[in-house]
């Protein structure tokens, strides 16, 4: 073969790291709080939901291209109830296999080749190959830590948007740092984008994993925004089923047929049984959701605490499921190596942050960590990583 199989577009791609890191788990028998998912399934009813469509034929042939209408009405119902935002189960909601579909049909669908999408970096590792299949070109515009956190730089943000620019993709509560954006703060978006006439699509698959009283407000709810926003949700984190893959959109009639457009040439559609079962998980009672945050809040700082006790510098992250650390302080400076390293050193799997940045020596030292893990597991996790402070 004169030429390498995979094209020019995706050369720079390679494997992802979830891949290289869980396989290392796997090999050495580590504890892996590396890739995001939880150690446990989501609630049994949900289960059985899916058990009984299964069994009574519902979804087990091509379900309809835009979902199922029980699905679609139950996420109509839940912008709403949430939100105050009213959608059109059928003009304006879209089911797609999980978020990463929803992300892929819509840059697909909305950037032509050379238009700029600025993303907030450092970025949910689909993000970059996304925007390059479409052809488009991406400008990240870099969270920094700020006083234990890591913030949004709003003048970098109006700084990065040119005449080019088509679409800010956003992602609130923020995959790896745990930022979840103010209200204060996608007001600002909201006017940059409706001044320079951008669409925004807007990753919350986390928008119930908000911790310390946090509010998550979707950039859609904000005055000119509904019609210019794509907003993308998700079954797998809230419910615990990340297996399941059903995400969806909601957007105004046009972008919802555009975004569809590009979904239907993609999977067509997917997770049938699991569509109706996802119908009744948004209808689980308040507890459910008021449960799963306390749930995770308490894991946050079970896992917290044990990685300040050994020796990491801990962001406290106010959403997600995911911590971001430096391991500066533990004399080390290169969080590639330190990981690899790892799960021979102490038994634990964690991912370095520079995978999720453009510029490689960006987020060098940082290193992150899932608690989406029984309290078991992240104590035995914990105790294991304080060899390192020895
Ligand atoms: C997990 C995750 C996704 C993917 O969601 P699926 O529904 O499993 O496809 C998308 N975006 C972010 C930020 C994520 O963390």
């Amino acid at each position: 073969m004169k030429r390498p199989p995979l094209n020019r577009r995706l050369a720079e791609f390679g494997t992802t790291i979830f891949a290289e890191m869980s396989a290392l788990a796997a090999g050495t028998g580590a504890i892996n709080l590396g890739q995001g998912f939880p150690d446990t399934d989501g609630p049994d009813e949900i289960r059985e939901a899916a058990v009984r469509a299964l069994r009574d034929g519902r979804g087990n042939q091509y379900p309809p291209g835009p979902g199922v209408p029980e699905l679609r009405t139950a996420i109509a119902d839940h912008q709403r109830e949430r939100y105050g935002l009213a959608y059109d189960p059928d003009a304006e909601v879209l089911v797609t296999a999980g978020a990463t579909e929803a992300i892929a049909a819509s840059l697909l669908a909305l950037v032509e080749p050379g238009d700029e999408v600025i993303a907030l970096e450092p970025y949910y590792d689909s993000y970059a190959a996304c925007v390059a299949m479409a052809g488009g070109t991406r400008v990240p515009v870099t969270l920094r830590p700020h006083a234990g956190a890591y913030v949004l730089d709003l003048d970098e943000l109006r700084a990065a948007v040119t005449d080019r620019t088509r679409l800010i993709l956003l992602n609130t509560p923020h995959n790896p740092t745990g930022t979840v954006l103010t209200r204060a703060e996608l007001t600002a978006v909201a006017e940059l984008a409706v001044e320079r006439d951008l669409l925004v699509v807007t990753d919350e698959v986390y928008e119930h994993l908000v911790f310390d009283g946090a509010e998550h407000v979707p950039i859609a709810s904000l005055p000119g925004m509904r019609e210019r926003t794509v907003t993308i949700g998700s079954a797998g984190k809230t419910f615990s089923f990340t297996g399941w893959k059903v995400g969806w959109i909601t957007a105004s009639p046009e972008l919802t047929a555009a975004v569809r457009s590009a979904k239907q040439f993609l999977t067509y559609v997917s997770s049938g049984p699991f569509q109706y079962a996802i119908a009744e998980a948004l209808r689980l009672p308040t507890a459910y959701f008021d449960t799963l945050r306390a749930d995770l809040q308490r894991k946050r700082d079970l896992l917290g605490d044990g990685l300040r006790a050994a020796g990491f510098e801990v962001y406290r992250p106010r959403g997600t499921y995911f911590i971001t650390t430096d391991i500066t302080p533990l004399g080390e400076k290169d969080a590639h190596a330190f990981c690899r390293a790892l799960p021979e050193r102490c038994g634990v799997v964690a991912i370095p942050n520079s995978v999720f940045y453009d510029d490689p020596d960006a987020g060098r030292s940082q290193v992150r960590f899932a608690f989406c893990k029984k309290d078991d597991v992240l104590i035995e996790a914990g105790s294991r990583l304080r060899r390192l402070a020895s």
